[in-house]
């Protein structure tokens, strides 16, 4: 590990991709020279300034960016102490801040001269999200999708193919996030030449866990300088959500040298991180081991087999986590804590009505933790949250769990 990378959290990873003892490169000798290439075109790609002005104009006139850092009063008020932000990427189009990362991964296939892309969707964000910006530049879009999952979540399979996509269902393992994966990379092996895959998560081989990051910390980036502009100083905490990890570290990034700021992870602890594994807390209920091609915390059983976990959101519900988060853990420079099922409902609730906002079951999460955590802090302590997405696709989950029929009053 270099030097530079001993003095500062934000250097990493090294040359082979680790982040400390996570990370790397676990992939087939078929696909090496692919990852290499890709590595070699980012590398071109992240110097150059004609690259972040064409992803600048975009996030700006396509996605909506900056997306507003607002003062959550009326929620600071009710929690009684520290003041409260919310970094809003659920205004973004599509409606989270994966499309922060998609965009910049279908810029760079377009420089590589890719015409075809691939992707994998577990609750189809991802997916929606890459097809609409495969539309947008007339390139050819196959998402992966478990068959389990294209069972659950529907109306986003429909709004894919809306938008030009082919769905392909998968029929392997369980039908799940895991197994579209697995055949996601299998495509790309066979069909090398013309094909782009873009993950949707901070995971995956290296570069994807650098490359992610470094499109979604435009989320910290601009709320360094918004919090700046309202405060007059850093703030003192930063809450988000854990699926993959990738909104987390787009907030978390710019601020990883500033031992100031107090940085939190909140995983998905479904039904309770208990031995049962009911939830989907990688970090706070599961074990390192290899998958997707990088070496992180995983939810795996006793003789290494991959468990499909569970949580009432299932934007969560990703078997591990970005290995960064997992460094950065083993480092201490991060707290990560989990919350149930019960506390995310009852936050996402809180929040509708405290601040006319629905947010998405992910970020309710990242609230629920906040609501235990602000009336333990003193009245000048600033707390940024991050709304990574808006609860339009949730409102049939909670009305469901609310025991609520949507055809009555
Ligand atoms: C996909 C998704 C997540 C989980 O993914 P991360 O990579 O952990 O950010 C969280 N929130 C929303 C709104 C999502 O769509």
């Amino acid at each position: 590990m270099s030097a530079e990378m001993r003095n500062s959290y934000t250097t990493g990873p090294d040359e082979k991709g680790r982040f400390g003892n996570f990370g790397g490169r676990f992939v087939s000798e078929t696909l090496m020279p692919l990852i290499l290439d890709l590595e070699a075109e980012y590398d071109k790609a992240r110097t150059d300034p004609d690259f972040w002005a064409e992803m600048d104009h975009l996030w700006k006139h396509y996605v909506g960016r900056p997306s507003p850092l607002y003062f959550a009063s009326r929620v600071t008020e009710a929690l009684g102490g520290a003041r409260i932000y919310y970094k809003r990427d659920e205004l973004n189009h599509t409606g989270a801040h994966k499309i922060n990362n998609v965009l910049g991964q279908i810029l760079l296939a377009k420089r590589m001269g890719k015409q075809r892309i691939i992707a994998e969707t577990g609750a189809g964000q991802h997916g929606v999200a890459t097809a609409t910006v495969c539309a947008k530049f007339g390139l050819k879009c196959i998402v992966y999708m478990g068959a389990h999952d294209v069972e659950r979540q529907k109306p986003n399979v429909f709004r894919m193919k809306m938008l030009g996509a082919e769905v392909r269902p998968v029929i392997s393992g369980r039908g799940t996030l895991k197994d579209a994966m697995n055949d996601a990379l299998r495509d790309w092996v066979t069909y090398v030449d013309e094909t782009f895959y873009c993950i949707g998560t901070v995971a995956g081989p290296h570069p994807y866990p650098a490359m992610v990051r470094d499109f979604q910390a435009i989320i910290g980036k601009e709320t360094r300088a918004q919090i700046q502009e309202a405060e007059n100083r850093l703030p003192d905490s930063l809450v988000a959500c854990i699926g993959g990890g990738s909104n987390a570290m787009g907030l978390f990034h710019p601020f990883l040298d500033d031992p100031s700021v107090r940085i939190i992870g909140v995983e998905a602890g479904g039904k309770g991180v208990n031995d049962r594994m009911e939830h989907c807390a990688s970090l706070t209920g599961g074990r390192p081991g290899v998958l997707h091609g990088n070496r992180t915390y995983l939810l795996q059983d006793a003789a290494g087999q991959i468990l499909e976990g569970h949580s009432i959101s299932a934007g969560l519900d990703y078997p591990g986590i970005g290995p960064e988060h997992a460094w950065l853990h083993d480092a201490g420079r991060a707290e990560y804590v989990s919350v149930t099922d019960d506390e995310a409902l009852e936050a996402f609730r809180f929040c509708c009505r405290t601040e006319g906002i629905i947010p998405a079951l992910e970020p309710a999460h990242a609230l629920a933790h906040v609501r235990k955590l602000a009336p333990t802090l003193p009245g000048d302590h600033i707390l940024v949250m991050n709304m990574c997405g808006r609860g339009d696709k949730d409102i049939f989950t909670v009305a469901d769990h609310l025991g609520w029929q949507m055809d009555r009053e």
